[in-house]
């Protein structure tokens, strides 16, 4: 299987997914993270050039810690994505380059206005990869069989699809920790572990648990 997950600032593939990247990496299945932004704007300390090296090499870390190297960074402003038609045409570009089955982005009701944004622009994008169209965009249409949106920190309050991570929680929460200029500054750790706790115990799924909304399940027969 491919996967693909779209985040829009380094780390919250992670704190969205992390345990379920671990787990298609420990399938043997192909993992690409495509960043929409390189997460410039976290810091006041970091000037924003120096603090986009920064966090693109964390998350090369975070990444070859879990196991898979593929990552696109597409380097839009942190703070001020546009779901434009060249950023649409991108992630259509992708989705036909990489033939992902299972497609992750995030869910239509997280608070932070990036994370909406990429939201719209790999919802479009999925539209547009499927059909005959789009002469931009090379390679053969490609229909996503399983789109799921993850929460990052505006939990989802129509959870529809549950995965139980309990045998790689402390893997993920490693896989984070490689974020280092982000957790000098909030614990997002300790609430990771809570959140994903949270999940486990009001889903009875497992001990520790991700949970998704899905948007498209292309095949049931
Ligand atoms: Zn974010």
């Amino acid at each position: 299987m491919r996967a693909l997950f779209v985040a829009p600032h380094p780390d919250d593939d992670v704190i969205g997914c992390g345990g379920s990247i671990i787990r298609h990496i420990r399938k043997g299945h192909t993992v690409t993270v495509v960043y929409m932004t390189s997460g410039e704007a976290g810091s006041l300390v970091h000037p924003k050039e120096e603090l986009r090296l920064i966090r693109e090499a964390e998350a090369r870390e975070a990444a070859s810690f879990m196991g898979f190297d593929d990552l696109i960074f597409l380097r839009n402003a942190d703070g001020g994505l546009s779901a434009d038609a060249e950023n649409v045409t991108c992630l259509t570009r992708i989705i036909r380059a990489k033939r992902p089955e299972i497609l992750y982005f995030p869910h239509t009701g997280e608070g932070c206005r990036d994370h909406r944004i990429t939201h719209d622009i790999c919802a479009d994008a999925v539209k547009r990869a499927r059909g005959p169209w789009f002469q931009e965009c090379p390679g053969e249409p490609w229909s996503v069989g399983i789109v799921l949106c993850y929460e990052v920190w505006t939990p989802i309050t129509e959870v529809s699809y549950t995965e139980d991570i309990s045998d790689c929680i402390d893997l993920k929460l490693d896989a984070l920790r490689r974020h280092r200029s982000q957790l000098t500054l909030v614990p997002y750790d300790e609430a990771v572990r809570g959140l994903n706790r949270y999940r486990g115990a009001m889903t009875g799924r497992g001990i520790y648990c991700e949970c998704f909304q899905i948007l498209t399940v292309e095949k049931i027969f």
